[in-house]
């Protein structure tokens, strides 16, 4: 299959500015094969996009990006291709959104003690009712006036190790894997070299892991080959997308990674061979 494909969108439904309407237009425009709204912990964006799609349309995977426990780090893992309506999938999810609501709240508490007016209201707004992330705060930050801009909010208060940070109460690999395998989909390691879970590719390889993300603007040349040998060796399928978002200084616009179209084969392989394995 010639042409490429973005596995890694994200809509208003998580924390990008792009409604499903507004990211499908972008699609449409970029003129790929295929695409995956992975939005964070939630299908709703997923849900609408697919809602919207004609005949005419590239095809849509399933996906979500889920926020991994591992020791003190927060991984990211994409999961694609699963059955949408899995109820175990779906109970995981209810429960990553409200562990980021309570963490909002608790964030928001923090930033009252260290003397900011800062209310979860103003927060909930800018979230449109998404569950709440960090970008959330650190806009809501921005705009009552706190701090001189969004990149300033993670700098002085929510980046990790300061004072307003706080960690989310996540799942930890196995159990993700575990439920995204009895969906009936693959799950990938995202952007691995932020916080350097590349070094984690073994253990999760151990677990069950499908995947490693080697086409994301935060991966260069030399890190891409790398990663493609170490798929190889673990047996991994590769995957990609521009992560966009929409905000200022936030990773790609839609298509920017040029993440060739075969690689979906791969991918729908591997949900096959899981299914016949469940
Ligand atoms: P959360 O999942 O709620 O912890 O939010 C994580 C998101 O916050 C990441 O996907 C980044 O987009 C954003 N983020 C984290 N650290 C920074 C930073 N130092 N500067 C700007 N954005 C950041
Ligand atoms: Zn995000
Ligand atoms: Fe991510
Ligand atoms: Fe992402």
């Amino acid at each position: 299959m010639a042409g490429y494909i973005d596995l890694h969108l994200h809509t208003n439904f998580s924390d990008g500015v792009a409604t499903p309407a507004e990211l499908l237009d972008m699609v449409r425009q970029r003129q790929l094969i295929a695409f995956a709204v992975a939005d964070h912990d939630n299908l709703d964006g997923y849900r609408a996009v697919k809602g919207l799609l004609t005949d005419d349309d590239p095809e849509l995977i399933p996906g979500v990006e889920f926020s991994v426990a591992h020791d003190d780090l927060d991984m990211h893992m994409l999961a694609y291709g699963f059955d949408p309506d899995n109820a175990e999938l779906n109970e995981a999810i209810e429960k990553f959104q409200e562990n980021r609501n309570r963490r909002g709240e608790k964030m928001v508490e923090r930033l009252n003690q260290l003397g900011i007016d800062l209310t979860i209201e103003q927060v909930q707004k800018i979230a449109g009712g998404a569950a709440i992330g960090r970008p959330h705060v650190a806009q809501a930050l921005a705009a009552v006036g706190a701090v001189p801009s969004y990149e300033a909010s993670f700098r002085t208060y929510i980046g990790r190790d300061k004072p307003a940070y706080v960690p989310k109460a996540n799942f930890v690999p196995a159990e993700t894997i575990r439920i995204v395998h009895r969906a009936g989909g693959v799950a990938v390691l995202a952007h691995p070299t932020i916080d350097n879970t590349i070094d984690h590719l073994e253990m999760l390889t151990g677990l069950g892991l499908d995947g490693v993300e080697i086409y994301h603007p935060s991966v260069g040349k030399a890190n891409r080959d790398r990663f493609k040998h170490l798929a190889e060796r673990y047996r991994l399928i590769t995957t990609g997308g521009s992560d966009y978002h929409g905000l200022e200084g936030r990773y790609g616009i839609v298509g920017s990674e040029k993440v060739p179209a075969r690689l979906l084969d791969d991918l729908k392989r591997r949900c096959q061979s899981i299914r016949n394995s469940h």
